[in-house]
């Protein structure tokens, strides 16, 4: 893929860019390197006023980097704009906690002291996706350069001016050279980058294939990986919920980020009892949503990303027709306009053991599943290959802890939408990947958890 910028709201080529040559790679690894050997040292303190500046800068220059977003993936422009300031959030979040998050831990044995010591372990490579150009990279940067390590983005190839745009705002934060630097790459240079000895372990949020070429290429360098992959969460919606505050955040939770999210709802399963109300209402919100240009304020869906999703995904909605799925609204590319526009579509009546009920829908496309009961629902939240995320709607107490407890899914939130939080870990088990960010455990991933013993 050509690494440029094309509005995806016209596919208009508006800028392209020369990737970096092996010999510009070299030096930036180099200088990456030079980088950790004196960054390494500094004080948590020194550290976290630079983060601070850059939360400072990510605020004061919301708009020009929300347009960005919107510009070269279509997310709409008041997405971006709370897309920086949680940027901001996590920036603030390990300034503030880093020290205290890999302060050494004592711990009482027969020696005269014994503790716990997190030390960085170096130069850190980050390949990201397009759909949160933004806040993939910061929860990304923001353990990392906290910890003491130093950064390497290989951003996704339609997003090159965010990739520059996030290493000017590390630079003009005041963090030294090379502490953070952007790899303009293709994705088939990864390989070598990761083979690199500078480099010393990565993290890769995307698809199943890329973070599987990453992580064996690692593995054969006995080098650790931090994998954060697709995901089909399932809503559940039993008898005692709420309804019409579960519909307007199903809507939501589908329709984040044009659909264009990891963790966004996208099977809706659903208890016979209440599914009717359910069906109708959810129906009525997706045919109010406005599909346009997104940086119109009024615009709830964007165009998606690329016109390959966009082809990926009406090949799935046929798919689903093909297998005995019923259209109740959207199914087709919008055609009357320019770019890659999809409607809010709603699917019902599909198997739920079919091999198109498992796959991911990135779009807004909703599926909905009717169950007698939870422990059908289960069985169905559970029979994906993935393990992201799950909502669960219920006021009963017992279906609350039975679906807490057997929910196969690195997250459950119950009578709420999934969604990531500097304060708590995030990840997947099963094909969504492993490992976590965010919170302690993501500041954990790349440090040498250091046994100390003195006698
Ligand atoms: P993708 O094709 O895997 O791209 C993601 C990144 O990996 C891009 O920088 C891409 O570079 C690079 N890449 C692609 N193939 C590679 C390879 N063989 N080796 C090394 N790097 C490679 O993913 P996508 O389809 O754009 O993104 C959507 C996927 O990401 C969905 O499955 C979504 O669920 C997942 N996602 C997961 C999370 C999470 O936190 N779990 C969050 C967001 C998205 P190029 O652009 O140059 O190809």
């Amino acid at each position: 893929m050509a690494i440029a910028t094309i509005n995806p709201a016209n596919g208009e080529v508006l800028k392209t860019f020369e990737p970096h040559n092996d010999e510009e790679i070299a030096l930036k690894l180099d200088l990456a390197e030079q980088s950790f050997q004196k960054y390494r040292f500094l004080s948590f303190s020194q550290r976290a006023g630079w983060m601070q500046s850059a939360a400072d800068i990510l605020l004061q220059d919301k708009a020009q980097f929300a347009k960005l977003m919107t510009l070269e993936m279509g997310k709409t422009y008041k997405s971006a704009i709370a897309e920086v300031e949680k940027c901001a959030l996590v920036c603030r979040y390990y300034a503030e906690n880093a020290a205290d998050l890999l302060k050494d831990n004592y711990v009482q044995t027969d020696a005269n002291k014994s503790f716990v010591k997190y030390q960085p372990i170096g130069v850190i490579l980050a390949v990201m996706p397009w759909n949160f150009p933004f806040w993939q990279v910061f929860r990304f940067i923001a353990p990392t350069l906290m910890a003491g390590n130093v950064g390497l983005l290989k951003h996704a190839s339609n997003v090159p001016q965010c990739a520059l745009a996030i290493e000017d705002v590390i630079q003009r934060a005041g963090f030294p050279q090379g502490a953070f630097q952007t790899l303009l790459i293709p994705a088939n240079k990864v390989a070598n980058v990761m083979s690199d000895d500078r480099v010393k372990a990565a993290t890769l949020t995307g698809s199943e294939f890329a973070g599987a070429s990453l992580a064996s290429v690692a593995g054969k360098q006995i080098k650790k990986t931090v994998l954060e992959l697709g995901g089909s969460d399932p809503f559940i919606v039993l008898e005692s919920a709420n309804i019409e505050a579960a519909v307007a955040t199903a809507t939501t939770a589908r329709m984040l980020n044009n659909g264009q999210s990891c963790i966004a709802a996208k099977r809706f399963i659903v208890a016979e009892s209440v599914a009717d109300e359910f069906e109708k209402l959810l129906l009525e919100k997706f045919q109010s949503l406005k599909v346009g240009d997104p940086m119109h304020p009024e615009t709830d869906i964007g165009p998606l990303a690329t016109p390959d999703i966009l082809k990926d995904l009406d090949q799935q909605v046929q798919a689903c027709i093909q297998n005995g799925g019923k259209i109740l609204t959207g199914g087709h590319p919008l055609s009357n306009i320019p770019g890659n526009f999809y409607p809010p579509t709603i699917i019902i009546d599909i198997p739920p053991d079919s091999a198109i009920a498992k796959d991911e829908f990135f779009g807004p496309v909703a599926m909905l599943f009717r169950v007698p009961n939870i422990d059908v629902a289960i069985k169905i939240a559970n029979s994906t290959p993935f393990g992201l995320g799950a909502s669960a709607w219920t006021t009963n107490t017992e279906e609350q802890q039975r679906l807490i407890e057997e929910i196969e899914a690195g997250a459950v939130f119950i009578n709420d939408m999934v969604k990531s939080d500097p304060r708590l870990p995030f990840g997947g088990i099963k094909r969504s990947g492993y490992g976590r960010e965010l919170s302690t455990q993501g500041i954990h991933e790349f440090v040498n958890v250091k046994t100390v013993w003195v006698k």
